[in-house]
Order: C-alpha cells, then structure tokens, then sequence
C-alpha cells in the first residue's frame, strides 16, 4: 500500500510542476511580448531627507499595464521573471527608462538620486557593471546619481563575478544598497566586506514602531550598526507621523513610505517633488 501511495504522490508531484512550469513558460512569453508592445511602466516612490525634509531620492518600481489583467504587481511577476531570465529585459527597460527619466527631472531643476531594483541574476553577466556603465555614460546621469538595490540572498552566494560587478559599480561612484534589510540570513561580516554604502530597513519592521517596544529597539539597532558601520540608512514602510517623529530622534537619514507618497508616474512624482521640497512638506502635515 505504501508503494502506491508514493508512486500516486510521485504523480501528482510531477502534474503539478508540470503545470507550474507551464505556467512560468506562459508568463515568460507575455513579459516578453509586454516589453514589445510598450505594456510596462516605471513608476517613483519619494524618498526622503530626513535632516533637510526634502525630497531627494526616489525609488523606480516597475508597473505592469497588463492589456486584459490590468495593473499587475511586481510581487507577481518579478520572482517567475527571475526564474526564466525575462528578469534580463525587465532590468535593462527599467534602467533605460530611468536615465531618461533623470534627465527629464534634471531639466526641470529637480536633482534626485534614483534607486533601481536588481536580482542577482542580473550580475552573473561578466560585463554586467561595464554595461551599465556604459548607459550611464552616454546619458549623461552622473553614476552617483544611481543606486542600485540588491538583497542579501545575493551576498550568501558569494559569486566572484557578482562581486566583481558590485566592486565596479561602487568604484564609479554608483550606490550600492541592501534591500529588505534584516529579513535575510547574511551576517554583519558580509555586509562590511562588500562594497554596500546604504541599508534599506525592510518594513515589516517598522510596523508597530513605536508603540511596540521591542520591535522599537530592534529598529534602533538597525539604525546603529548602519551609523557604525558608515552607512546610510533608510526606512521603508513609513506609514505614520508617531513614525516620522521616532526616525528622526533616530537620525535615521532617510524615510520612504506611504506617508510621504505612493510610487506614481513620472510627471506625477516631478510634481509631487517641487510641491514638496517648496513647502518644506508642510502640505502634507496637518
Ligand atoms: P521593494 O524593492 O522592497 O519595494 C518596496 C515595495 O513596498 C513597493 O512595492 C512599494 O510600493 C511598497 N511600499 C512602499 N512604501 C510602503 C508603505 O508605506 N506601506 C506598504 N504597505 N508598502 C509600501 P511594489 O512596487 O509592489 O514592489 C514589490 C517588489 O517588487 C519590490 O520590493 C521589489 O523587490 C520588486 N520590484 C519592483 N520593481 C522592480 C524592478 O524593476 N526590478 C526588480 N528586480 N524588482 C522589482
Ligand atoms: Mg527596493
Ligand atoms: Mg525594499
Ligand atoms: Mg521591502
């Protein structure tokens, strides 16, 4: 009876990963048609100066106007597109889009620091940072004018070429920053000897800050090893003014979140800049 059950199990183990592969194989052709027809968008979220209260950086988030689905959302899609390689031609439409994106700010005197997302897919390339270097370049988007956000599953691979890439990016002047801080395994060594100059305290963390006292001190720790490891630090998930207040005790360098704004179309968030950085932001408090 046992060697039935495993061979019925074995069966619909293999039915269901067909299906899964199938439909990873659907929706690889989709995004890939999707980059054809001009279906994706980048979209930015503000990130704020904590010290100046301006709005100084942003953050490029992909859009997916899907023609039947309407808005899908990168939770959806990214992780397949990081699985088939369609991640490749997401990454490469975002980081054009966002050159261009920064020269159109830059013209209309908003000088912003753009974040970019990657998968560590994107660094097994050997000339992956010589690419994008190049874009950079020929755009005439100063390198330090980008950063690029990347997760600590990638620092536990430890590839070589991915961090040959990492070091190249950093020496021109790119930023480099660890996403989604604190929700990985890496450990406090393998952030001081990669070439990271920011950490991005991941939200699920902020939640119940500050009325939540050990989650509160947890959020202070992180604060304090990116001070004493020379980093910036930035929070993201910022929902509530009790949060804004306790981040700024802090001198925690930058605030990203709901409070401060949604990710939204390019002329939306040029808008949305100039409004806050001339009223110091006192628009949206009450
Ligand atoms: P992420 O990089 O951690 O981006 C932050 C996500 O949190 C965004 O979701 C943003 O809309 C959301 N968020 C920001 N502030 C708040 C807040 O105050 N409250 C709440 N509840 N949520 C907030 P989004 O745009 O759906 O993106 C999800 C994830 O998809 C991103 O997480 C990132 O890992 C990935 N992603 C997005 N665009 C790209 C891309 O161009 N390339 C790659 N490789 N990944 C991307
Ligand atoms: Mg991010
Ligand atoms: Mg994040
Ligand atoms: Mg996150």
């Amino acid at each position: 009876a046992a060697k039935t059950t495993g061979s019925l199990s074995v069966y619909f183990f293999d039915e269901q990963l067909r299906q899964t592969t199938e439909k990873h194989i659907a929706l690889h052709h989709q995004i890939i048609r999707g980059l054809e027809e001009g279906q994706f968008r980048v979209y930015y979220q503000p990130v704020i100066d904590t010290a100046s209260h301006k709005m100084t950086r942003c953050e490029a988030l992909i859009r997916w106007e899907h023609p039947e689905r309407g808005m899908v959302s990168p939770a959806e899609f990214i992780p397949i597109a990081e699985k088939t390689g369609a991640i490749i031609g997401l990454g490469e439409f975002v980081m054009q889009q966002v050159v261009k994106d920064w020269k159109y700010f830059a013209d209309d005197n908003l000088d912003v620091t753009i974040a970019i997302n990657r998968s560590p897919r994107e660094f097994n390339d050997r000339e992956a940072a010589d690419h994008w270097l190049k874009i950079l370049k020929e755009s005439g988007m100063p390198a330090d004018k980008l950063m690029m956000e990347i997760t600590e599953s990638m620092l536990m691979r430890n590839k070589e070429r991915q961090f040959m890439n990492l070091r190249k990016l950093r020496d021109a002047g790119v930023h480099l920053a660890i996403d989604d801080f604190g929700t990985g395994y890496s450990s406090l060594n393998y952030l001081r000897s990669y070439p990271i100059d920011v950490i991005k305290i991941d939200r699920s963390f902020l939640q119940d800050v500050p009325y939540h006292g050990q989650q509160t001190a947890l959020v202070e720790v992180l604060i304090r090893i990116a001070h004493t490891l020379n980093m910036q630090v930035i929070a993201e998930g910022v929902e509530t003014e009790a949060q804004v207040d306790f981040l700024r005790a802090q001198d925690c360098h930058y605030q990203q979140g709901f409070f401060y704004g949604q990710a939204v179309p390019r002329d939306e968030f040029l808008k949305m800049a100039h409004t806050f950085n001339q009223t110091k932001g006192k628009l949206k408090k009450s």
